[in-house]
């Protein structure tokens, strides 16, 4: 149990995986410019979805982005998906600052 602990902390703190994402070039697609509206969003983060769907380091980098509580969308998964699933942003923005208690 302890080696499988091991192994996985390495990965989490192991960037290599980033050589493989399938998002290279692609950030716009995958954090919010500033003001950016609800419908934009989630346009937005259709096409990221999209992305991540096809990527092969998909499994480790919504782990990464859940770990290290990022913003933006990581590994298929919106800060919103993030936060519901538990793994609430540090410092949160907009709509989830509001509600934050
Ligand atoms: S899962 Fe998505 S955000 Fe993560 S590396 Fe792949 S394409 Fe990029």
């Amino acid at each position: 149990m302890a080696a499988v602990e091991s192994l996985f902390q390495r990965e989490l703190t192991d960037d290599r995986w980033m050589n493989d994402a399938a998002c290279k070039g692609l950030t716009h697609l995958f954090f919010a410019p500033p003001a950016e509206r609800p419908q934009a969003r989630d346009r937005r983060e259709t096409m990221a979805r999209q992305v991540c769907g096809s990527c092969s380091v998909h499994h480790i980098c919504q782990q990464f982005a859940r770990t290290n509580h990022e913003y933006g969308f990581w590994g298929g998964e919106s800060e919103d998906e993030r936060h519901t699933a538990g793994y609430r942003l540090i410092a949160p923005i907009g709509v989830r600052a509001r509600g934050a208690g």
